[in-house]
């Protein structure tokens, strides 16, 4: 029998998480390990699995990780190394979405935190956990899309193929300053938090794929929308099941374990690469 894969999903408790762990571990050639911040609900959800499909007690574990706290980030990766040594793919999942449509800097570092900050901290303090010709899928939006900005200047930013990590944490930086100011209109930004999160954190995962270590390792990135998909986090009138958006995550977990250059860095929507 071949050794199942080791997987790991920020925010696999509920949610299009959830919907992921689901499908995997339908597969039997997958392990999981849900990353999340309630060990309570974490638990809750897979006992469920382990009773509906009954699974063994080790296709799944749970270790804590909240993702806006650089603390829980390092005791996380100390407890995974410690426990599992090494993971085969990544799955940055886990991000927040205020309901309202409120706007404000505070509302602005809330959604940056674990959406950006977080997911980008996360990646690049697992990346020598994961294997050689492993995987880092993170679970972006469409809505990261240069069409959400009014300013050719930051569009052509976005958009510079050579764009840097500097460069994208450079731009994370001048919308907080211009929404702190109260000039991002002027300069071309949205009144939205969690859209620019994730322009953001599309770019980056572009950006990753030049990354030494990811070169060094072989690492497959990608970054990805699930469509709009039913959870607590989506708006009214969402129209895709939990099943359906876990669907473009597992496309990617399933992708062959090579790195294919007209993917990679990709951003991913139906399972075809999409524009930013
Ligand atoms: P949910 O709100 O249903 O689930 C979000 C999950 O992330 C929960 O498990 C939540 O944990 C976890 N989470 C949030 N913050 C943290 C944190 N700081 N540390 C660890 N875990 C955290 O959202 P979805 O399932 O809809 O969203 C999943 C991903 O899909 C997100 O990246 C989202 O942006 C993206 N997405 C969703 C779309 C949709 O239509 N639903 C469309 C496009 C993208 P807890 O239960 O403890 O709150």
């Amino acid at each position: 029998m071949q050794a199942l894969k080791t997987v790991v999903i920020t925010g696999a408790n509920k949610g299009i998480g959830f919907g992921i762990l689901e499908n995997l571990i339908q597969k039997q050639s997958y392990k999981v390990i849900m990353a999340c911040r309630s060990l309570d609900l974490a638990q809750k959800s897979r006992t469920q699995l382990i009773e509906k499909y009954n699974l063994s007690q080790d296709r799944i574990d749970i270790i804590e990780l909240d993702i806006s706290s650089s603390d829980s980030i390092d005791k996380f990766i100390q407890e995974f190394t410690t426990r599992f040594h090494q993971a085969d793919i990544l799955i940055n999942n886990a991000a927040v979405a205020v309901k309202s449509d409120d706007f404000n800097f505070e509302i602005v570092q809330y959604t940056f935190t674990p959406n950006f900050y977080g997911t980008v901290e996360l990646t690049e303090k697992f990346i020598p956990l994961l294997v050689q010709n492993g995987k880092i899928i993170t679970i972006g939006s469409s809505v990261g899309n240069t069409k959400i900005l009014e300013s050719d200047d930051l569009v052509k930013r976005f958009k510079n193929p050579n764009i840097t990590r500097d460069d994208v944490f450079k731009l994370a930086d001048e919308f907080q300053e211009h929404v702190k100011n109260n000039t991002y209109a002027q300069n071309g930004w949205p009144s939205w938090g969690y859209g620019i999160s994730k322009l953001l954190i599309n770019t980056y995962v572009k950006t990753t794929a030049s990354n030494a270590d990811v070169k060094q390792k072989n690492l497959q990135v990608y970054t990805c929308c699930p469509g709009w998909v039913k959870t607590d986090m989506a708006a009214e009138g969402a129209v895709l099941t939990i099943e359906q958006g876990a669907l473009t995550p597992v496309y990617l977990v399933e992708l062959q374990f090579e790195v294919n250059p007209a993917y990679q860095g990709q951003f991913f929507y139906l399972q075809k690469v999409q524009e930013l």
